[in-house]
């Protein structure tokens, strides 16, 4: 009898589309999702950076800190034959910040850079209770921006994050941002929190019990109802911020607002990691259920110190791509695999499909002949499978006018168009 072959739990197969139940695993819709991540964030200015998988343990216990989720009980981590102590990474700024310290030279060397604008897209791993949306190996997008310290990149950072979204026609996304003050701010809020939630202490959740001591903040992103109660009266970070941060924020959420980029302020935001500092933000996305949040950031301005390094300014996010393409699925615009297919009517047009196919496909797209003859239904349905958005229809009546119906199939609408117009005439793959 054969033995049961499974992956490890909390994992997935990303797959040819024929074989997926869920459309998120598709192999052409990752392909797809990432050829726009790369040009999105080209397009702002950002290279890729490609990093270990693995690094020394030390960097994230230092970098997360040691009272975060992510150290305390999540690391994949083990000891190489030479007794290193090495972790899968769990997240990508860490990585990307060692890589810099050690490409990037010293201040006053001749290639030294003080800015740095850089992208990851990568797999990570963290040991976590398996579920939808929350998967052991998972992927994230992330950029990071070192050395730019001005409010206004703040402002940039969060306009790429939801020009993914956009790009990727994510419509149904919130962005939800807060400030977490100067560490100053951050220290003296954490003591306040103590002092107001100590006394509560026996009403707490036990995990939140746990966090009082180390790590107060992340009680404030607790979802167990008798936390809630407490935190729903608890101070705010705003109480605690000085007159600098303050104003800082209000600038930020002043310029969020003169362009037009629609935002919620939520006080209680805090990220779970020890190194944020000022803007904190996530987007949310209410079709994801339980697991909301498709990505998220903020500003970093201490990592570099807490990792023994000259202090830098920092700012970046990272998105789940698993919840991106989830998020694509559901949305409308989602992803499509094929970018025309070609319909005949007859014999002869299935023929002169062809043609048009050479043409489409010597202008970089993707293009599909409906070779079988068969209803059109049936071939429209056929074109759905492939996920395809433009579809050529032709018929003797369009041979004899040398053109096509060239039909939206998300827009379900439908044209005349001459042949040497088509190429030209459909929507862009990737906008
Ligand atoms: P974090 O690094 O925890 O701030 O997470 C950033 C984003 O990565 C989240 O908003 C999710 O989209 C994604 N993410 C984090 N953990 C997981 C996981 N275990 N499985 C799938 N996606 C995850």
């Amino acid at each position: 009898m054969s033995q049961r072959l499974a992956r490890p739990k909390g994992t997935f197969d990303i797959l040819p589309e024929s074989w997926c139940g869920e459309p998120w695993k598709s192999s052409a819709l990752w392909r797809y999702t990432e050829q726009i991540l790369h040009r999105v964030a080209e397009r702002f200015g950002f290279d890729e950076i490609r990093t270990p998988i693995f690094e020394s343990t030390d960097l994230f216990q230092r970098g997360v800190g040691p009272s975060s989720d992510i150290v305390s009980k999540e690391m994949y981590t083990f000891g190489d034959r030479s007794q290193r102590s090495l972790t899968l990474r769990p997240e990508g700024t860490l990585g990307a910040v060692r890589a810099i310290v050690e490409n990037g030279g010293e201040a006053g060397d001749p290639n030294y850079r003080n800015e740095h604008r850089l992208y990851y897209m990568e797999s990570m791993f963290r040991y976590e209770r398996p579920q939808a949306g929350r998967y052991r190996q998972f992927h994230q997008f992330g950029v990071e921006a070192v050395g730019l310290k001005a409010w206004q990149s703040d402002v940039e950072i969060v306009d790429l994050a939801l020009n993914i979204c956009k790009s990727l026609g994510i419509e149904d996304v919130q962005l939800q941002i807060n400030t977490l003050g100067s560490s100053e701010d951050r220290l003296r809020y954490k003591g306040a929190l103590q002092d107001y939630l100590t006394p509560h202490k026996g009403l707490l959740s036990e995990v939140s019990q746990r966090r009082l001591r180390e790590n107060p903040l992340r009680i404030l992103d607790s979802k167990e109802p008798q936390d809630r109660e407490l935190i729903l009266n608890a101070p705010t970070v705003e109480d605690h911020l000085s007159a600098v941060s303050k104003e800082r924020f209000a600038k930020i959420v002043q310029l969020l607002q003169r362009l037009a980029i629609p935002h919620v302020i939520n006080p209680q935001l805090v990220r779970g990691l020890d190194y944020y500092s000022h803007t904190v933000f996530e987007l949310v996305s209410a079709s994801l259920g339980a697991q909301s949040s498709l990505g998220g950031g903020g500003r970093y301005d201490d990592l570099f110190e807490m990792l023994g390094q000259k202090a830098r300014p920092a700012i970046g996010f990272g998105f789940g791509l698993e919840r991106l393409m989830q998020a694509m699925q559901k949305g409308a615009g989602a992803a499509k695999g094929c970018d025309l297919y070609l319909i005949g009517l007859s014999d002869e047009a299935i023929c002169a499909q062809f043609f048009l196919a050479q043409q489409v496909r010597g202008a970089g797209r993707s293009a599909i002949v409906h070779t079988e003859s068969s209803k059109l239904q049936k071939a429209l349905q056929a074109a759905n499978s492939c996920g395809a958005r433009w579809v050529a229809i032709a018929g003797d009546q369009e041979l004899r006018k040398e053109g096509v119906q060239l039909r939206d199939m998300v827009l379900r609408k439908e044209r005349f168009c001459p042949i040497d117009q088509v190429v030209s005439s459909f929507g862009l793959r990737c906008d």
